[in-house]
């Protein structure tokens, strides 16, 4: 069985991310939205929020799973028996930066493959960061999210 962890924050989701997962469908047998939580790290809207958000936009799908982590992502893939890490790319910094890591994931996680998407230039200059930094501002998101989050803040 072929499958593949898709890691991220989502906070929130972005029809990027939707985007992404549609497209890589066909390549796996199963897909693993995990949402990894970092102490460290900062976010805008709860983890259950997130959680119920990705729940509600890929409910049609059975061959995608909902999850969250605290591990390391090479760990969680190990534990999930996942042979595949999906990761989109944007840009050349994204390339830069998912480079890296998925050579450190490979070594970490037993051979683990990261498996890229270039996304489609429609998507491309839509992330997480943007989004939030809209609706911070009071400005309308709506554009870059799926029908299914709505935002009351
Ligand atoms: P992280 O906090 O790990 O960056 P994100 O939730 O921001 O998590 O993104 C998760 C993954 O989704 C990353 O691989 C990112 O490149 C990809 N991604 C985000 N936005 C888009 C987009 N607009 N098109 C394609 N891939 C995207």
């Amino acid at each position: 069985m072929k499958i593949a962890v898709f890691p991220g924050s989502f906070d929130p989701i972005t029809v990027g991310h939707v985007d992404l997962v549609r497209r890589a469908l066909p390549l796996f047998d199963k897909i693993i939205i995990a949402i990894g939580v970092n102490s460290q790290k900062k976010y805008l809207f709860s983890l259950e929020q997130r959680k119920n958000w990705l729940k509600d936009v890929f409910n049609d799908l059975g061959a995608v799973e909902i999850d969250v982590y605290e591990s390391l992502t090479a760990k969680y893939c190990e534990e999930k028996n996942a042979r595949f890490i999906l990761r989109g790319l944007r840009n050349a910094a994204d390339f830069d930066y998912e480079k890296t890591i998925s050579q450190l994931n490979h070594i970490i996680g037993n051979g683990v493959e990261t498996i890229f998407l270039n996304s489609q230039p429609q998507y491309s200059h839509i992330s997480s960061t943007i989004v939030r930094e809209i609706i911070l501002g009071k400005g309308d998101a709506s554009p870059f999210l799926p029908a299914q989050v709505k935002i009351t803040m």
